[in-house]
């Protein structure tokens, strides 16, 4: 059988020595003379174009070629179970194949994807949570935050050889992909793939890492400090450029992102820019009005309260709250309600002044109070 068959030289048209370029010129050539879509029905056509899908496959294939060039067809024919030294040529590779590479590749669609593993690739992004109390929050902070991430191995200086040697894939010569011809319903279809050789990473480690197994890269727990610029809100997230996963083959790193949470606070509430609490007061305070300390970011604020204060009403301090995150100079405003607190467990003293008060309160001291009695007597009129 092997015996019948033309030299693939031959059958391509070109030299021994030919180039890897000039070769698959020839065949592209050659086999869009023969494509079975070009001439159908025509079996002279058909046994052409599946023998020049045999010799590209073989001639486009270093390893093949010169195991071709030593031994003839024997050296490459997997009938013949000479040398063991490759096993099924498309072992492995063939999980991804799909007709649309296939063809794009054919035609010369110029969908030639580059997808090997060699290419340089940007690490992946980590996460990290961080809890900030309601001031760090607003004034900022440096924090330090802990993550896992894949780094290049440092036993091994990322190289993934425990003696330092890496050899270039003499399959792919480096590159990762390797083209293979099939037969597909009667036509020797052309795609490219992973090299079975070295999995697609260009590379052969012969004596491996032991801490990587080869890999050359390890997950590890890091710790590192991070910014944070006053004013930031729940929910936020910071960016740490290249504080994430390394990149592969050159890539750049991955960012590391934090996303912040906030603690509750005793007495605040936030609002955006805006800081919000409640101030109890009695209700003599009410009444008579006065200086009244209330909280805020900056500490105790001494607040002038107006005589004859309701309950639930609402003041503001400008510029007392949460400095934008945009620009720490301008800062939101700090709102309070006045709580008035009805006094409870009251001495007999106690008792008698406030008696001698009610009796001497009259309706215009309380107008909404008369208002609503006099509503009602008009309903029941
Ligand atoms: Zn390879
Ligand atoms: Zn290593």
């Amino acid at each position: 059988m092997a015996e019948n068959k033309r030299d693939y030289y031959e059958v391509l048209g070109v030299e021994m020595g030919a180039s890897a370029e000039e070769i698959k010129k020839a065949y592209r050539k050659s086999a869009m003379k023969y494509h079975p879509d070009r001439n159908p029905g025509d079996k002279e056509a058909e046994e052409k174009f599946k023998e020049l899908g045999e010799a590209y496959e073989v001639l486009s294939d270093d390893e093949k070629r010169s195991r071709y060039d030593q031994f003839g067809h024997a050296g490459v024919d997997p009938n013949f179970g000479a040398g063991g030294g490759y096993g099924n040529p498309f072992g492995g590779g063939f999980g991804g194949f799909d007709f649309g590479d296939i063809f794009g590749e054919f035609f010369g669609g110029g969908r030639s994807r580059q997808s090997a593993q060699n290419a340089p690739r940007r690490g992946e992004n980590v996460g990290a949570r961080l809890e900030l109390t309601f001031e760090e929050a607003a004034f900022g902070t440096e924090k330090e935050v802990s993550a896992r991430r894949i780094e290049n191995c440092s036993d091994c200086k990322g190289t993934g050889s425990a003696d330092g040697k890496v050899e270039t894939c003499s399959r792919c010569r480096g590159t990762g992909q390797v083209r293979i011809t099939q037969s597909m319903m009667g036509m020797q279809v052309q795609s490219t793939t992973t090299c079975p050789q070295c999995s697609g990473r260009g590379k052969i480690i012969k004596n491996p890492c032991n801490t990587c197994k080869g890999k050359a890269k390890v997950y590890k727990t890091y710790k590192t400090k991070v910014t944070v610029p006053a004013g930031i809100d729940e929910g936020q997230s910071l960016r740490v450029r290249g504080e994430g996963c390394v990149g592969s083959n050159g890539g750049p790193n991955g960012d590391l992102m934090v996303e912040v949470y906030i603690k509750r606070h005793p007495i605040f509430q936030r609002d955006g820019m805006h800081v919000y609490c409640e101030v109890p007061i009695t209700f003599t305070q009410a009444a008579l009005g006065g200086e009244i300390e209330v909280p805020t970011l900056d500490g105790k604020v001494k607040f002038d309260l107006p005589e004859g204060t309701q309950t639930g009403k609402r003041f503001t301090l400008s510029g007392k709250g949460i400095p934008s995150v945009n620009n720490p100079r301008r800062r939101g405003d700090h709102q309070f309600d006045v709580v008035v607190e009805t006094p409870t467990k009251l001495t007999k003293e106690q008792r008698e002044l406030l008696q001698k008060l009610e009796d001497s309160l009259e309706n215009k001291s309380s107008p909404k109070r008369k208002k609503f009695f006099d509503t009602l007597k008009d309903f029941f009129d």
